[in-house]
Order: structure tokens, then C-alpha cells, then sequence
């Protein structure tokens, strides 16, 4: 496939602010592509040029994009600029300047050769690689058509934004075998085991659906890691689950260690770590690293834990925000020292060539016991088998004392639910005095210039929504103008600006009134404590329209769902923005949502 029919079916996506268009389109994409083709037309899609958990960063910003593509048309910096600063997006920029220049048709690059220049153009490194990657770009923009060229430019700055996630490409995927979403749940489950969705997509395409059934994890590709339901007594919980582990619920950040050892001697050990949003941290945190080399007994192991940081001369577990200075890119050898970590392993789903995912939890944790050795930083959540609530209730509140979160109650015949949030894990933390027991991750959608005190600041207030997986959208559940310290207020609007977009996405239901200055992409998760989830009709989430009794108007039939007295807890830099709280859990809070 040439590059430029690629750009084509990007051109028709964009154009379609239609879910099912989006997904059959996609499909036509997919029974376009040849074999080799549909795993790299993923990442591509996604604005990449590998899974997500393999770090390819371009390393150019949009001044040095500017001057890629002044050179490539044999244009001044300042005209270039120019016509950005109208437009607001570069691919734009670059097909206006290349259809007046007489540069639009371009040749026929294959698909192939564009993502292998984008591929080069992102690894190289080292002196002079600014440069070389300036030049190879602008070379690239000068061989290709200009609605080629809208695409490319856009995918090194991150804002080939076309309104949909890896989800609208399962439900694709699907389409394609048979043109119903009717394989989605075998694809989804292989994809949470396998969270790679070029390799999937090259499965589905290449092999057929039924290969996808024998999926099985492998080392060095993360498994989508595995959430808790909530829930807010311990008699709930043991009616629930009956007999479970009770480990204290440490607030640290999860970590997905993936260890294979050459069993040639003096060869090398693979040891990634993969973050909740499987980001690669390995380099971040090289105390946990040499702990499992250390520790390890396996061959290969893929094992799961809360990385929690303590103080080396009190022997004290620290707060959260305490261990969040860890996660960093530079000085990380003394911070490492200043704050080391301790990884509590709870999880292991994966043993020398055997999964254990679906192995009961009190099979897997046998297992893991026999797995880690003796030694300082990998530890084991200690826990406590129980059916008894009262002995639940006395060690959360013993848990609570010690000033922990609460605790996380599991199943012991249960499995595990890989990207799935089920009830073999139960999270029963303490609670607030509102009537909402559990915090709320949200999506950053917008914000609003400032007004009065705030109007240094620019921003007033700011939007937020969750997500819906069945539509793959983003719907609206408050708009947050009180309750941040100034710095809070800086850091929101100094992470905004980076995601400005032109008008608002593709994937965000926002009602009229809750319109915004300026639409951010869906980027920023917030976690939102608030008292209470109320309904308001001006607020998207779970609202639901209709024609109205004379039949001339649409209009609310049912209220959305709206939080009452939101702040702002904290920034969680470990979710992506489908991982934020869903509509249906929303749903499923305000049900249980305790009467005062
Ligand atoms: P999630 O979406 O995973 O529920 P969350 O951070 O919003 O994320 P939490 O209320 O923090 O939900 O509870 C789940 C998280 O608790 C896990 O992802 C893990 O990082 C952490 N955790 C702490 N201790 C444990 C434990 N013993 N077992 C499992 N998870 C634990």
C-alpha cells in the first residue's frame, strides 16, 4: 500500500465524527492492508511507531518541525511560521505551502518506506542528530503528496489525533472477520494478554481469530494489569467472595516486572518493569531491578507488585507523594538512594513458559512464594486468610491506623481478570465524609480563561469527563473552578498548553453551556475527590436525549451524571486516559453511594 492511500483513509476518519463510519472505515483499511502492513498501520493510527510500552520518542519540537519543513520546500522559517501561527496545525501548514508551491503530488512512497524515515528519523541519537533528523524529515515532506505530508508532520509533535483509542481498533479488527463486532471479546482478551495491537491485528489478518485463542502471555510484552472493584463494608465483602487474602492496600505505584534469564553462562538478563500504563520505567528504578536479579528463582517470570518507598534510617514507609519523587528521568542513581524502594509482590502470572493466569490466587501465590528468594527489596504483601467480617473489619482498621489506604480483599478461587475490573479483588479503603467513598480518575477536556484573582494564572476553570468504552468517548462530569492551591492551578495550565487543540475532539460529548476556551486532547488523568455524584442536565455523562412531546426539538430526557463539591487530589501520571474511571462505574458508584 502506497503511503499517500493510507493518508487517504486518515482523511476520511478525520472527516467522520461517526463511531460505526469510524470502525468501518477501518475495517476497509484493514482488508486493504497486506499482512506485513496492518500491524505498523496501527501504531500509526495511534500516532506512534510501536506498541505503546516501547519508548519512541521523535525529539523534535514544533520549532525544529518548522524549520524541517522550511527546508524541505525551500521556504523561510518565518513564512512557515507564519502561516502555523493562522492555521494552529502544522499538517495544515505544510499541505497549504506545498499545494501553492506546486509540490503537492509528491511521489508514490509506499507505506513501508514512510514508516521506516519516521523510524530513523525517531532513533537517531547522539551529536549532530537534531540535524540529521531536521534534514531527513524535510527530505520525507519534499518527496511526498501534500495530504501525505499533513499526516507525517503531524505524527513527531504527537497530534495525529483522530478521535479514537486502541478500543474502536478491536471493534475493528472484529468488522473485518465478519463485519459485526461479534469477535470483539475474543480479540479484547487477547489483546489485555498481549497488550501489543500490531501484533494482534497481524494475528487476526494473518492467521485468523481461532490463533488468537491460544494466546498466551509472553515475557517482554506487558499483560494489561488486573483492577479491584470497591466496595464499603467488610460484610459486603466476605458475602462477595467468601474466603479471602486480606493484604493491606499500600499507595505506592503497581509495577509489571517481566525477568528472563539466558541460561548461557555470563549472558545477559532481560529485565523490563512496565508502569500501570505500561510505560517502560525499567531505567527509572535500578534498586528494583538489581532486587530481582538478586531475587528472582526463575528462568522467567512476569510478577506483579506495589513499588512503595521507605526511609533508609527510620525504616518508615512513606507517603505517596514521597515515593512519586521517584519516578524521574535524571538524577535517578541518588534519589535512588535517597529514597530507595521496596517492591511488595503479590501476583505472578507467568513461570517459565506456564501462565498462571487463570490458576486460582491461592495457587499463583503459592507459586510466587516458592519464586522470589530471600532478600531486602522484594518483598510479600503479607496477608491474611479470612470469612469472617469481623476479623475483616479489624485488620483494615489496623491497616488504617498504620496510616494505609485500607485494604485489598482477594478471592481465593479467583483468577486473573488481565485489563478487567472484577470482584476477585475487592479495594476497602477508608472512608470520607462525604457520601462517595472512592475518588474519581477524570480526563482534563478544557479549561476557561480566568477571571478576578485568577486571571494571572489564565485559566478559570477547568472541565473534566470520564470515559465510555462501549462508545469509546469521553463524557463530561464537572467543570472544577474552586478547591487548588496556586501551584495546582499553574501545573494544570502548564500541562493544558501542551495538549491545545484546535477545536474540540472528535471524541468528547460536551453540552453547549460547558463549551471551553481551550480544548486540550485527552491526555491528563486527575483523580477527583468529591461528596457526592449528582444528576444535571447540562453534563453528558449517562444523559440521555430525545425528541421532544411535539416532536420540533431534542431535548434531556434524562439528566447526566455530575459531581457535587469536586477538588482536585492528585495528578495520576500512571493512567492513560481510557483507563479513567468509566461511565458504567460511575454508574455503579452512585448506586452504592451512601445515604447521610
Ligand atoms: P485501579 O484503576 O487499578 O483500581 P486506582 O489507583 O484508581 O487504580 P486504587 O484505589 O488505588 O485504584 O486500587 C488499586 C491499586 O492499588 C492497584 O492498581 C495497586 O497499584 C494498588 N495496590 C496496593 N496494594 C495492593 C495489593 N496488596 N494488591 C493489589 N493492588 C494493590
Amino acid at each position: 500500500m502506497t503511503f499517500r492511500r493510507l493518508a487517504e483513509y486518515l482523511q476520511r476518519l478525520e472527516e467522520t465524527p461517526l463511531r460505526n463510519k469510524m470502525t468501518q472505515i477501518l475495517s476497509e483499511l484493514f482488508g486493504e492492508a497486506k499482512n506485513r502492513e496492518i500491524g505498523k498501520i496501527c501504531y500509526l493510527l495511534l500516532g506512534r511507531l510501536a506498541p505503546l510500552y516501547q519508548t519512541i520518542e521523535f525529539g523534535l519540537g514544533e520549532r525544529m518541525i518548522i524549520r524541517a519543513i522550511a527546508d524541505g520546500l525551500y521556504k523561510e522559517a518565518a513564512t512557515v511560521t507564519k502561516k502555523f501561527k493562522k492555521s494552529g496545525d502544522l499538517g495544515i501548514t505544510v499541505e497549504q505551502i506545498k499545494n501553492i508551491s506546486g509540490f503537492n503530488k509528491g511521489k508514490a512512497l509506499s507505506l513501508n518506506d514512510v514508516y521506516e524515515a519516521l523510524m530513523t528519523i525517531a532513533i537517531a541519537s547522539g551529536t549532530g542528530s537534531q540535524e540529521q533528523k531536521i534534514k531527513k524529515l524535510g527530505e520525507l515532506i519534499q518527496e511526498v503528496d501534500s495530504l501525505s505530508a499533513r499526516y507525517i508532520v503531524r505524527i513527531p509533535i504527537g497530534k495525529l489525533r483522530l478521535g479514537f483509542s486502541d478500543m474502536t481498533i478491536l471493534d475493528s479488527l472484529s468488522f473485518l472477520i465478519n463485519g459485526t463486532k461479534k469477535h470483539r471479546p475474543v480479540i479484547e482478551r487477547a489483546y489485555n494478554l498481549r497488550a501489543d495491537i500490531g501484533f494482534i491485528a497481524s494475528v487476526v489478518k494473518g492467521e485468523g481469530i481461532e490463533k488468537l485463542e491460544g494466546i498466551q502471555p509472553q515475557v517482554g510484552t506487558p499483560i494489561l494489569m488486573a483492577r479491584a472493584e470497591r466496595m464499603s463494608s467488610s460484610k459486603e465483602i466476605i458475602d462477595k467472595i467468601g474466603k479471602g487474602a486480606i493484604e493491606a492496600k499500600y499507595d505506592g505505584f503497581r509495577i509489571q516486572a517481566h525477568l528472563k534469564r539466558n541460561k548461557k553462562k555470563g549472558s545477559n538478563e532481560f529485565i523490563k518493569l512496565y508502569s500501570r500504563n505500561l510505560e517502560d520505567v525499567t531505567l527509572m528504578y535500578p534498586d528494583i531491578v538489581e532486587g530481582l536479579k538478586q531475587q528472582i528463582k526463575a528462568d522467567e517470570a512476569i510478577i506483579e507488585g506495589e513499588a512503595v518507598a521507605y526511609n533508609p534510617n527510620t525504616g518508615e514507609y512513606l507517603p505517596f507523594q514521597e515515593t512519586v519523587q521517584r519516578k524521574r528521568k535524571y538524577d535517578i542513581e541518588a534519589k535512588a538512594k535517597e529514597i530507595p524502594l521496596k517492591l511488595f509482590v503479590f501476583e505472578l502470572l507467568f513461570k517459565n513458559r506456564k501462565s498462571y493466569i487463570n490458576d486460582w490466587y491461592e495457587i499463583r501465590k503459592k507459586e510466587l512464594k516458592k519464586t522470589v528468594g530471600r532478600g531486602e527489596t522484594i518483598l510479600f504483601a503479607p496477608e491474611e486468610v479470612t470469612d469472617n467480617p469481623k476479623r475483616l473489619e479489624e485488620i483494615f482498621q489496623d491497616a488504617v491506623s498504620r496510616g494505609l489506604e485500607g485494604v485489598m480483599a482477594k478471592k481465593l478461587d479467583g483468577v486473573y481478570r488481565a485489563g478487567a475490573r472484577d470482584f476477585s479483588w475487592i479495594k476497602f479503603k477508608r472512608s470520607y465524609a462525604g457520601k462517595l467513598t472512592d475518588t474519581i480518575d477524570a480526563v482534563v477536556m478544557g479549561y476557561d480563561f480566568g477571571q478576578g484573582k485568577r486571571a494571572g494564572f489564565g485559566i478559570g476553570d477547568f472541565l473534566i469527563g470520564v470515559y465510555d468504552n462501549q462508545s469509546d468517548m469521553f463524557l463530561t462530569i464537572a467543570k472544577i473552578g474552586t478547591g487548588l492551591t496556586d501551584e495546582e492551578w499553574r501545573a494544570i495550565k502548564v500541562r493544558s498548553d501542551k495538549l491545545k487543540v484546535n477545536g474540540k475532539p472528535l471524541n468528547y460529548e460536551v453540552d453547549k453551556i460547558m463549551d471551553c476556551d481551550i480544548w486540550i486532547a485527552p491526555e491528563i488523568v486527575v483523580e477527583i475527590r468529591a461528596d457526592e455524584i449528582t444528576r444535571s442536565p447540562v453534563h453528558t455523562a449517562g444523559r440521555i436525549m430525545g425528541p421532544s412531546k411535539s416532536g420540533s426539538a431534542i431535548e434531556v430526557k434524562e439528566a447526566g451524571l455530575a459531581l457535587r463539591f469536586p477538588r482536585l487530589e492528585k495528578f495520576r501520571d500512571d493512567k492513560t486516559p481510557t483507563d479513567a474511571t468509566t461511565l458504567k462505574e460511575l454508574k455503579e458508584m452512585l448506586k452504592k453511594q451512601k445515604k447521610l
